[in-house]
Parts: structure tokens; sequence; C-alpha cells
């Protein structure tokens, strides 16, 4: 079997690493024993992760930074294949790629579509980033962020108006947020990628 490339990490690696390969588990066994949710559990898990890489206010070249997208925002019966390249997108206005790809290229970093688990391996495994903005549920999110490391990824929470894995909206605030970060040195970041009261007109619609 070929051997896993190793993934460039940052000062905040062994910090991420105790948390989400140590602490996580033991957290997410004993929470959901005494009843607590899973994904309660799991969302604070992706907010600490992501304070600790806010916290080294390390700044990122754009051509290090690939921003990973599910397919499930994609529309649902959408028949152009964005997994090859996003920028197949015709931009019919039926979902939020367009605005999404807007956002990417206005930072000029990588975008990836895919599938699941494996495309995004291969992905972040072709590509090589020193740094990794992934969209997905908290489940996926959770085993993202623990094989890429010791690869800083800033997880960035999908909400799913009409059930699991179709027509998932994400918040086009939070992707700003993080880029402006990471390129800029922006400092002002949320922890989780959910959605803030009050900015739901610049969120995904899929109509
Ligand atoms: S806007 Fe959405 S549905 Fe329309 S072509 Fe692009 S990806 Fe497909």
């Amino acid at each position: 079997m070929a051997k896993k490339p190793k993934l460039p990490g940052d000062e905040t690696s062994g910090k991420r690493n105790f948390l989400m390969n140590f602490l996580y588990p033991i957290f997410r066994t004993v929470g959901t024993m005494m009843g607590m949710e899973g994904e309660r559990i799991d969302d604070r898990f992706i907010g600490r992760n992501n304070r600790f890489i806010a916290g080294s206010q390390k700044k990122y070249k754009p051509g290090d930074v690939l921003l990973v997208f599910p397919h499930c925002l994609q529309d649902w019966e959408c028949p152009h294949r964005l997994n090859a390249d996003i920028h197949n997108c015709k931009a019919c206005g039926k979902c939020s790629m367009p605005k999404l790809i807007e956002i990417g290229d206005r930072y000029k970093v990588s975008m990836r579509v895919v599938g699941g688990g494996s495309a995004a391996r291969r992905a972040v495994y072709d590509r090589r980033p020193a740094f990794v903005i992934a969209v997905a549920c908290e489940r996926d999110m959770i085993s993202g962020i623990r094989e890429a490391m010791p690869l800083p990824l800033w997880g960035i929470l999908n909400e799913r108006p009409n059930g699991p894995c179709k027509n998932t909206v994400v918040s086009l605030d939070r992707i700003e947020e993080a880029l402006a970060m990471l390129i800029n040195g922006k400092p002002e970041m949320a922890e989780t990628g959910k959605r803030l009261k009050g900015e739901k007109e610049k969120s995904t619609k899929n109509d």
C-alpha cells in the first residue's frame, strides 16, 4: 500500500492533535453516554479547533489555501460536474455555487467540490495546500480535521434545511471572514461555521 504523504502543519498542530485525537473521542463517548447531543459536542470541538488556529495569527499566500466544498451545496438536479472543475458551473442561479466561486476567485485561492471524505483527502494530497478551509456537516468535519492533522483545517459547518446531503447551504460571511483572516490578517473571526442571527440575507439559498 502506498505510504500516506506527510502534510505540513503549523505551530498549533500539537494542541489541535491533542484536542481532536485524544480529548475528542473521550468527550464524545462520555458525553453521549450522559445524554448530550453528539452534534453539539462536535460543534464545540470544531469551534475550539478554529480558535487554536485563529490564535496563531498566521497569514498565508492565496496559492497555499484550498477551499473544499461538499457536493451537496450544488443543486441536487444540476447536470454539470463541478467535481472535475468548479468553474463548470453555468451560474443558472439555482444554487449558491456562483457566489462561492466569486469569493474564491476574488481571493485567488484554489477550490474543489468533493463528493465525500475520500475525494476530499485526494484533493488535499493532490493540491498539497498549507491551509484548508472546508465546508461540511459535523460528522464529516470532525473526521476531516482528524485525518488532515497536522495540516490546519478551518471548519465551517453547513446547514441542512432539506435534510442531510441535499441542497445544503452555508454562510458566505463565514467563508469571507476565514479568507480575510488567513490572507489579509483580519483578526475578527467567528469560531464556528454556524450562521449568526441577522446574517440570513447573506447566507446561500437553494430555492
Ligand atoms: S448555479 Fe448551481 S445548479 Fe446552476 S449550473 Fe451552477 S452549480 Fe449547477
